[in-house]
Protein backbone atom coordinates (compact mmCIF):
# COMPACT_ATOMS: atom_id res chain seq x y z
CA UNK A 1 0.00 0.00 0.00
CA UNK A 2 1.55 3.72 -1.04
CA UNK A 3 0.55 6.48 1.22
CA UNK A 4 -1.17 9.35 -0.61
CA UNK A 5 0.38 12.01 1.21
CA UNK A 6 -1.38 14.91 -0.53
CA UNK A 7 -4.65 13.39 -0.22
CA UNK A 8 -4.09 12.88 3.43
CA UNK A 9 -2.83 17.24 3.51
CA UNK A 10 -5.52 18.07 1.65
CA UNK A 11 -8.10 16.74 4.35
CA UNK A 12 -6.39 18.55 6.86
CA UNK A 13 -6.11 21.74 4.60
CA UNK A 14 -10.36 21.48 4.75
CA UNK A 15 -10.13 21.21 8.42
CA UNK A 16 -7.10 24.22 8.98
CA UNK A 17 -9.27 26.62 6.21
CA UNK A 18 -13.11 26.12 8.16
CA UNK A 19 -10.65 27.19 11.76
CA UNK A 20 -9.27 30.34 10.34
CA UNK A 21 -12.72 31.18 9.07
CA UNK A 22 -13.69 30.88 12.70
CA UNK A 23 -11.05 32.81 14.55
CA UNK A 24 -11.48 35.27 11.73
CA UNK A 25 -14.98 36.35 13.24
CA UNK A 26 -13.19 36.60 16.45
CA UNK A 27 -10.91 39.18 14.48
CA UNK A 28 -8.27 37.01 14.67
CA UNK A 29 -5.82 36.29 11.36
CA UNK A 30 -3.32 33.84 11.77
CA UNK A 31 0.18 35.18 10.49
CA UNK A 32 3.37 33.14 10.52
CA UNK A 33 7.14 34.56 10.06
CA UNK A 34 9.19 32.60 8.57
CA UNK A 35 13.38 33.66 8.51
CA UNK A 36 15.01 33.00 5.16
CA UNK A 37 18.74 33.28 5.29
CA UNK A 38 20.06 30.86 2.68
CA UNK A 39 18.95 31.26 -0.98
CA UNK A 40 19.38 27.11 -1.79
CA UNK A 41 16.70 25.79 -4.53
CA UNK A 42 15.90 23.38 -1.91
CA UNK A 43 15.30 25.98 0.66
CA UNK A 44 13.47 27.62 -2.17
CA UNK A 45 11.33 25.17 -3.18
CA UNK A 46 10.33 24.18 1.12
CA UNK A 47 9.41 27.95 1.55
CA UNK A 48 6.76 27.87 -1.47
CA UNK A 49 5.00 25.11 -0.45
CA UNK A 50 4.07 26.58 3.07
CA UNK A 51 3.42 29.69 1.24
CA UNK A 52 1.03 27.62 -1.29
CA UNK A 53 -0.54 25.95 1.97
CA UNK A 54 -1.03 29.32 3.37
CA UNK A 55 -2.72 30.94 0.91
CA UNK A 56 -4.86 28.03 0.74
CA UNK A 57 -5.87 27.97 4.03
CA UNK A 58 -6.20 31.73 4.18
CA UNK A 59 -2.81 32.37 7.15
CA UNK A 60 -1.06 35.21 6.54
CA UNK A 61 2.41 33.91 5.70
CA UNK A 62 5.51 36.18 6.12
CA UNK A 63 9.51 35.60 4.72
CA UNK A 64 11.59 37.98 6.18
CA UNK A 65 14.36 37.38 3.68
CA UNK A 66 17.93 37.90 4.96
CA UNK A 67 20.30 36.80 2.40
CA UNK A 68 24.12 37.63 3.64
CA UNK A 69 23.20 39.03 7.04
CA UNK A 70 24.64 39.38 10.31
CA UNK A 71 23.27 36.73 12.96
CA UNK A 72 22.60 39.41 15.29
CA UNK A 73 20.40 41.91 12.90
CA UNK A 74 18.91 38.15 12.20
CA UNK A 75 18.20 37.71 15.87
CA UNK A 76 16.74 41.45 16.19
CA UNK A 77 14.17 40.51 13.70
CA UNK A 78 13.32 37.20 15.61
CA UNK A 79 13.02 39.19 18.68
CA UNK A 80 10.85 41.77 16.75
CA UNK A 81 8.00 39.21 15.80
CA UNK A 82 8.59 37.72 18.80
CA UNK A 83 6.89 40.88 20.38
CA UNK A 84 4.90 41.48 17.50
CA UNK A 85 1.04 40.63 19.08
CA UNK A 86 -0.02 40.21 15.46
CA UNK A 87 2.57 37.17 14.72
CA UNK A 88 1.03 33.93 15.90
CA UNK A 89 4.65 31.73 14.75
CA UNK A 90 7.74 32.34 14.18
CA UNK A 91 10.39 29.63 12.44
CA UNK A 92 13.69 29.59 10.82
CA UNK A 93 13.87 27.91 7.84
CA UNK A 94 16.65 25.39 7.96
CA UNK A 95 19.58 24.71 7.08
CA UNK A 96 20.73 27.79 8.44
CA UNK A 97 24.03 29.17 9.61
CA UNK A 98 24.41 29.77 13.34
CA UNK A 99 20.80 27.39 13.56
CA UNK A 100 21.74 27.12 17.34
CA UNK A 101 21.46 30.48 18.34
CA UNK A 102 18.84 31.61 15.60
CA UNK A 103 16.51 29.15 17.03
CA UNK A 104 16.81 29.70 20.93
CA UNK A 105 15.98 33.51 19.87
CA UNK A 106 12.39 32.02 18.64
CA UNK A 107 10.11 32.65 21.88
CA UNK A 108 9.11 29.09 22.93
CA UNK A 109 5.25 30.50 22.92
CA UNK A 110 5.41 31.45 19.34
CA UNK A 111 7.88 28.39 18.47
CA UNK A 112 5.66 27.01 15.89
CA UNK A 113 8.15 24.32 14.66
CA UNK A 114 8.89 22.77 18.38
CA UNK A 115 12.78 23.55 17.83
CA UNK A 116 13.80 26.00 20.63
CA UNK A 117 15.51 24.49 23.12
CA UNK A 118 12.59 25.20 25.79
CA UNK A 119 10.33 23.19 23.70
CA UNK A 120 12.78 20.01 22.66
CA UNK A 121 12.90 19.63 26.54
CA UNK A 122 9.60 19.42 27.49
CA UNK A 123 9.56 16.53 24.60
CA UNK A 124 12.15 14.97 26.07
CA UNK A 125 10.32 15.47 29.58
CA UNK A 126 7.39 13.52 28.26
CA UNK A 127 5.45 16.47 28.61
CA UNK A 128 5.51 18.48 25.00
CA UNK A 129 3.49 21.43 24.49
CA UNK A 130 4.00 20.73 20.81
CA UNK A 131 5.90 18.36 18.38
CA UNK A 132 8.84 19.25 15.44
CA UNK A 133 6.15 19.23 12.43
CA UNK A 134 8.20 16.49 10.95
CA UNK A 135 7.67 14.56 14.11
CA UNK A 136 3.90 14.99 14.26
CA UNK A 137 3.54 14.09 10.23
CA UNK A 138 5.71 10.61 10.69
CA UNK A 139 3.49 9.56 13.75
CA UNK A 140 0.05 10.69 12.20
CA UNK A 141 1.65 8.44 8.49
CA UNK A 142 3.04 5.62 11.32
CA UNK A 143 -0.79 5.17 12.55
CA UNK A 144 -2.38 5.26 8.88
CA UNK A 145 0.54 2.45 8.20
CA UNK A 146 -0.57 0.60 11.20
CA UNK A 147 -4.56 0.85 10.67
CA UNK A 148 -4.36 -1.08 7.36
CA UNK A 149 -4.11 -4.34 9.66
CA UNK A 150 -7.12 -3.50 11.11
CA UNK A 151 -8.27 -5.31 13.83
CA UNK A 152 -4.79 -7.04 14.04
CA UNK A 153 -3.00 -4.49 15.91
CA UNK A 154 -4.01 -2.10 19.14
CA UNK A 155 -3.53 1.83 17.38
CA UNK A 156 -4.80 3.75 20.21
CA UNK A 157 -3.74 4.56 23.62
CA UNK A 158 -1.21 5.50 25.68
CA UNK A 159 1.35 2.96 24.89
CA UNK A 160 -0.09 2.21 21.26
CA UNK A 161 3.15 1.78 19.50
CA UNK A 162 4.34 -1.46 22.65
CA UNK A 163 5.75 -4.19 21.21
CA UNK A 164 7.11 -2.00 17.47
CA UNK A 165 10.60 -2.63 16.90
CA UNK A 166 11.28 0.85 15.09
CA UNK A 167 14.44 1.47 13.36
CA UNK A 168 15.23 5.59 12.53
CA UNK A 169 18.28 6.21 10.10
CA UNK A 170 19.19 9.78 11.16
CA UNK A 171 19.58 11.68 14.23
CA UNK A 172 19.62 15.06 13.99
CA UNK A 173 17.84 17.74 15.87
CA UNK A 174 14.97 18.15 13.76
CA UNK A 175 14.12 15.00 12.67
CA UNK A 176 15.31 11.80 14.09
CA UNK A 177 16.44 12.91 17.85
CA UNK A 178 12.65 13.97 18.95
CA UNK A 179 11.75 11.51 16.92
CA UNK A 180 13.11 8.20 18.54
CA UNK A 181 12.02 9.68 22.00
CA UNK A 182 8.40 10.08 20.97
CA UNK A 183 8.12 6.58 19.74
CA UNK A 184 10.00 5.29 22.99
CA UNK A 185 7.86 7.03 25.38
CA UNK A 186 4.21 5.95 22.86
CA UNK A 187 6.11 2.22 24.14
CA UNK A 188 8.07 1.27 20.98
CA UNK A 189 11.17 0.00 20.71
CA UNK A 190 13.57 2.56 19.24
CA UNK A 191 16.80 1.88 17.40
CA UNK A 192 18.98 5.31 16.30
CA UNK A 193 21.55 5.12 13.45
CA UNK A 194 23.92 7.80 11.79
CA UNK A 195 26.88 8.16 9.71
CA UNK A 196 28.98 6.70 11.92
CA UNK A 197 26.73 3.31 11.95
CA UNK A 198 28.19 -0.05 10.98
CA UNK A 199 26.34 -2.26 9.44
CA UNK A 200 23.41 -0.59 8.97
CA UNK A 201 21.56 -2.91 7.06
CA UNK A 202 22.18 -5.68 9.92
CA UNK A 203 20.22 -3.39 11.57
CA UNK A 204 17.53 -2.13 9.35
CA UNK A 205 16.45 -5.36 8.78
CA UNK A 206 15.40 -5.83 12.05
CA UNK A 207 12.31 -2.95 11.77
CA UNK A 208 9.02 -3.54 11.15
CA UNK A 209 8.74 0.01 11.12
CA UNK A 210 11.75 1.59 9.29
CA UNK A 211 12.07 5.51 9.07
CA UNK A 212 14.67 6.87 7.03
CA UNK A 213 15.33 10.56 7.57
CA UNK A 214 19.11 11.48 5.85
CA UNK A 215 18.65 13.53 2.71
CA UNK A 216 21.27 10.65 1.17
CA UNK A 217 19.30 9.55 -2.06
CA UNK A 218 18.22 5.88 -2.38
CA UNK A 219 20.54 4.94 0.41
CA UNK A 220 18.31 1.96 1.70
CA UNK A 221 18.19 -1.00 -0.48
CA UNK A 222 16.20 -3.54 -0.81
CA UNK A 223 18.58 -5.57 1.32
CA UNK A 224 18.36 -3.60 4.06
CA UNK A 225 14.71 -4.00 4.68
CA UNK A 226 12.03 -6.67 5.92
CA UNK A 227 9.77 -7.94 3.86
CA UNK A 228 6.28 -6.70 5.27
CA UNK A 229 7.52 -3.77 6.74
CA UNK A 230 6.37 -0.16 7.24
CA UNK A 231 8.59 2.43 5.32
CA UNK A 232 8.75 5.72 5.77
CA UNK A 233 11.10 8.14 3.60
CA UNK A 234 11.16 11.72 4.93
CA UNK A 235 14.82 12.27 3.21
CA UNK A 236 14.29 14.25 -0.32
CA UNK A 237 17.12 14.75 -2.43
CA UNK A 238 17.59 15.99 -5.89
CA UNK A 239 19.63 14.18 -8.23
CA UNK A 240 20.65 14.56 -11.99
CA UNK A 241 19.91 11.84 -14.02
CA UNK A 242 19.24 11.75 -17.81
CA UNK A 243 19.88 15.32 -17.82
CA UNK A 244 17.03 15.70 -15.47
CA UNK A 245 17.50 16.77 -12.06
CA UNK A 246 14.98 14.23 -10.00
CA UNK A 247 13.39 14.61 -6.35
CA UNK A 248 14.56 11.24 -4.42
CA UNK A 249 13.86 9.69 -1.50
CA UNK A 250 16.06 8.12 1.12
CA UNK A 251 15.00 4.74 0.03
CA UNK A 252 15.24 3.03 -3.48
CA UNK A 253 12.33 1.69 -5.47
CA UNK A 254 13.30 -2.10 -5.26
CA UNK A 255 13.56 -1.86 -1.36
CA UNK A 256 9.65 -0.02 -1.45
CA UNK A 257 8.84 -3.25 -2.91
CA UNK A 258 9.17 -5.32 -0.41
CA UNK A 259 7.07 -3.10 2.40
CA UNK A 260 3.38 -3.92 3.25
CA UNK A 261 3.15 0.24 3.36
CA UNK A 262 5.54 3.22 2.42
CA UNK A 263 5.67 6.44 1.52
CA UNK A 264 6.70 8.03 -1.94
CA UNK A 265 8.98 10.90 -2.33
CA UNK A 266 7.62 13.31 -3.25
CA UNK A 267 4.31 13.08 -2.16
CA UNK A 268 4.38 11.23 1.39
CA UNK A 269 5.90 12.60 4.41
CA UNK A 270 6.09 16.03 2.75
CA UNK A 271 3.12 17.62 2.10
CA UNK A 272 1.51 16.17 5.61
CA UNK A 273 4.75 17.78 7.41
CA UNK A 274 3.32 21.35 6.08
CA UNK A 275 -0.19 20.54 6.87
CA UNK A 276 1.07 19.83 10.35
CA UNK A 277 3.40 23.06 10.92
CA UNK A 278 0.02 25.08 10.51
CA UNK A 279 -1.73 22.76 13.21
CA UNK A 280 0.72 23.62 15.52
CA UNK A 281 0.12 27.64 14.90
CA UNK A 282 -3.69 26.55 15.79
CA UNK A 283 -2.10 25.15 18.65
CA UNK A 284 0.14 28.12 19.82
CA UNK A 285 -2.95 30.35 18.91
CA UNK A 286 -5.43 28.35 21.29
CA UNK A 287 -2.67 28.33 24.14
CA UNK A 288 -1.82 32.60 23.79
P1 LIG B 1 20.72 16.51 8.61
O1 LIG B 1 21.76 16.64 7.54
O2 LIG B 1 20.67 17.47 9.73
O3 LIG B 1 20.86 15.05 9.25
C1 LIG B 1 21.07 13.92 8.47
C2 LIG B 1 21.26 12.70 9.37
O4 LIG B 1 21.45 11.57 8.53
C3 LIG B 1 22.49 12.79 10.28
O5 LIG B 1 22.15 12.34 11.56
C4 LIG B 1 23.50 11.84 9.63
O6 LIG B 1 24.34 11.20 10.57
C5 LIG B 1 22.57 10.84 8.98
N1 LIG B 1 23.22 10.22 7.80
C6 LIG B 1 23.78 10.84 6.74
N2 LIG B 1 24.30 9.93 5.90
C7 LIG B 1 24.06 8.71 6.44
C8 LIG B 1 24.38 7.39 6.05
N3 LIG B 1 25.05 7.14 4.93
N4 LIG B 1 23.98 6.38 6.84
C9 LIG B 1 23.30 6.62 8.00
N5 LIG B 1 22.98 7.87 8.42
C10 LIG B 1 23.36 8.89 7.65
O7 LIG B 1 19.35 16.45 7.82
P2 LIG B 1 17.83 16.73 8.31
O8 LIG B 1 17.61 18.16 8.41
O9 LIG B 1 17.49 15.83 9.44
O10 LIG B 1 17.07 16.19 7.03
C11 LIG B 1 17.23 14.84 6.56
C12 LIG B 1 16.46 14.68 5.27
O11 LIG B 1 15.08 14.80 5.55
C13 LIG B 1 16.76 15.73 4.21
O12 LIG B 1 16.69 15.13 2.94
C14 LIG B 1 15.66 16.74 4.37
O13 LIG B 1 15.40 17.43 3.16
C15 LIG B 1 14.53 15.81 4.71
N6 LIG B 1 13.43 16.42 5.47
C16 LIG B 1 12.18 16.12 5.04
C17 LIG B 1 11.10 16.59 5.72
C18 LIG B 1 9.72 16.19 5.24
O14 LIG B 1 8.76 16.69 5.74
N7 LIG B 1 9.61 15.25 4.33
C19 LIG B 1 11.27 17.40 6.84
C20 LIG B 1 12.56 17.67 7.30
C21 LIG B 1 13.64 17.15 6.61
Amino acid sequence: MIFDGKAFASRKEADLKERVEQLRKRGITPKLVSILADNSKETELYVSLKAKFAQKIGVTYEIHHFDGAQTLEIINDIREANNDPSVHGVMVQLPVVNEEALLAAISPEKDVDCLTPTNLGLVLSGHPRLLPATVKAVLEVIREGLGQFEGSREIEGEKWLAGENIVIVGASVIVGKPLAVVLSDLGATVTICRSHTGNLGEITRRANILISATGVSELVTKEMVRPGAVVIDVGISKLLRGGKFRVLGDVGKEALEKASFFTPVPGGVGPVTVACLFENLFELIQEA
